[in-house]
């Protein structure tokens, strides 16, 4: 019995010695610690840098982007604001510079009914081949016309043809500030190929994100829009102004992993790479 105690006085003291000891002694480093290298000096903070392009946008709704180049055109584009207006639906108007400085008055109408006005150039050439100065005047005169009209200047550019180079886009987002917007969906009504033709080809592009392109200056496309704004509708899209659609992008879905219960993921080129070819060749009147 005695016995029995003593010894269990002596492993409690041990114990209690160890403790204590354990307490006073210089803190063991904690295994983390003790394996990690010194840290190394981190990069200085830069978030990821915003993307400057856009062919289409991910978005989690069935938002689009309806866009218009080349106008405003005397007669045509007021036609296409009435029945935007007559289906509340918002479109953007990438307008030539020296057709904006004639008909001032369809810009104010045009954003009074909530549509966006954006850059398309001054005189529709080929930035693509021009020279950094040639294409500043271009963008300068054009943003002068559309702040003289609507008091406000554009965020977006629409490189004629869809064609700019890298170094371009770089430089006019950091002197304009502009998003580069080319397109997803272009059913090259400028060729002209019938009303019935442009909408059945807009209605089979056309998905959630989409950038539609389509050109108010050609009267066979404002015949195509009655019946591609109501097919659109019937199938549940929205539209939007472009720099409201872009305001919506929601990051890609990681890749989908191949499960038969996975739902798909829609599949959204967006945005484009910084070194992506415009979509159409240079020499067609694309955009
Ligand atoms: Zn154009």
């Amino acid at each position: 019995m005695f016995f029995r105690r003593f010894t269990a006085l002596i492993v409690i003291s041990f114990l209690l010695w160890q403790t204590a000891s354990g307490q006073e002694s210089t803190p063991v480093p904690t295994p983390e610690k003790a394996i990690s290298p010194a840290p190394k000096p981190k990069p200085p903070a830069t978030p990821a840098e915003p993307p400057i392009t856009f062919n289409s946008v991910h978005v989690d709704g069935p938002y689009i982007a309806l866009t218009f180049d080349d106008g405003p055109n005397a007669t045509l584009t007021p036609k296409l604001l009435d029945l935007l207006a007559a289906r509340h639906l918002k479109a953007t108007f990438f307008v030539v510079g020296q057709n904006a400085a004639d008909h001032p008055d369809i810009l104010k109408r045009a954003v009074r009914e909530g549509h966006e006005i954006a850059n398309h150039s001054w005189s529709h050439p080929n930035l693509g081949k021009m020279s950094d100065e040639a294409v500043r005047r271009e963008l300068q005169k054009t943003d002068d016309a559309i702040a003289a009209a609507i008091g406000k200047r554009p965020t977006l550019l629409r490189p004629p043809y869809g064609s700019i180079t890298s170094h371009q886009k770089k430089w006019i987002h950091d002197e304009f500030g502009y998003r580069i917007i080319i397109w997803d969906v272009d059913p090259l009504d400028w060729k002209r190929p019938g009303p019935s033709v442009v909408t059945a080809r807009i209605l089979k592009e056309t998905k959630a994100g989409s950038i539609v392109l389509a050109h108010d200056i050609h009267p066979p496309t404002i015949e195509a829009m009655p019946a591609t704004f109501d097919q659109l509708m019937k199938k549940g899209f929205k539209s939007v102004t472009v720099t409201e659609l872009l305001a919506m992008a929601t990051p890609l879905p990681p890749k989908p992993t191949p499960s038969p219960s996975a739902p798909r993921a829609i599949p959204v080129a967006t945005p484009a790479p910084a070194s992506s070819p415009p979509p159409v060749p240079t020499n067609t009147p694309g955009g």
